[in-house]
């Protein structure tokens, strides 16, 4: 297993709009040695803390959130953009650069005997991840750790992270 997982990731110039340099782990997750050992390695750095629930973003963390969650033997709760969920479900706003977003889960996917791995694919500067966080602490479950493929470290997110008393794990920068 030592598959150099960021020669893996393709950086698209410009996209989603001039001046941003997207990262893009399409061609990560299509070589099958670099989505197993992505999704291995989280699932390591969070073994032995008793995780029960792993909760991935929409959308490119349900893809790694799902390989986390197999690989730790647990369930698997998705964290979605609004009105996507089709039972009672609870939201968490939070500001975007022009804007707000919402992300939902369903009210009962989590409750106080949880203790729930986050995961996304990327963080940049941790609002979407805060706001799941805090989403997610609403239901009563604990939620100490995280995990992403890429951390953005000039953006900052993860530091902002980690200030709300979560551990953040990420497999580069
Ligand atoms: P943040 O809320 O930390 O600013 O942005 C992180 C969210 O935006 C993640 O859900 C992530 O999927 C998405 N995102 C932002 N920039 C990129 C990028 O360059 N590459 C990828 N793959 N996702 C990005």
């Amino acid at each position: 297993m030592f598959t150099d997982l960021k020669a893996l990731v393709r950086s698209i110039p410009d996209y989603p709009k001039p001046g941003i340099i997207f990262r893009d782990i399409t061609s990560l997750i299509e070589d099958s040695a670099g989505f197993s050992e992505s999704c291995e390695r989280l699932a390591a750095a969070h073994r032995g803390k008793d995780i029960t629930k792993v909760a991935g973003i929409e959308a490119r963390g349900f893809i790694f959130g799902a390989g986390v969650a197999i690989a730790l033997g647990v369930g698997f709760v998705p964290v979605r953009k609004a009105g996507k969920l089709p039972g009672e479900t609870i939201g968490q706003n939070y500001a975007l650069e022009y804007g707000v977003d919402t992300i939902e889960i369903h009210a009962d996917a989590v409750d106080g005997d949880d203790n729930v791995l986050l995961i996304d694919d990327l963080i940049a500067t941790g609002g979407t991840a805060i706001a799941a966080v805090s989403l997610l602490r609403r239901t009563g479950a604990k939620v100490e750790h995280t995990g992403f493929v890429i951390d953005l470290p000039d953006i900052g997110g993860a530091e902002k992270l980690r200030a709300h008393g979560v551990a953040v794990e990420a497999l580069m920068t």
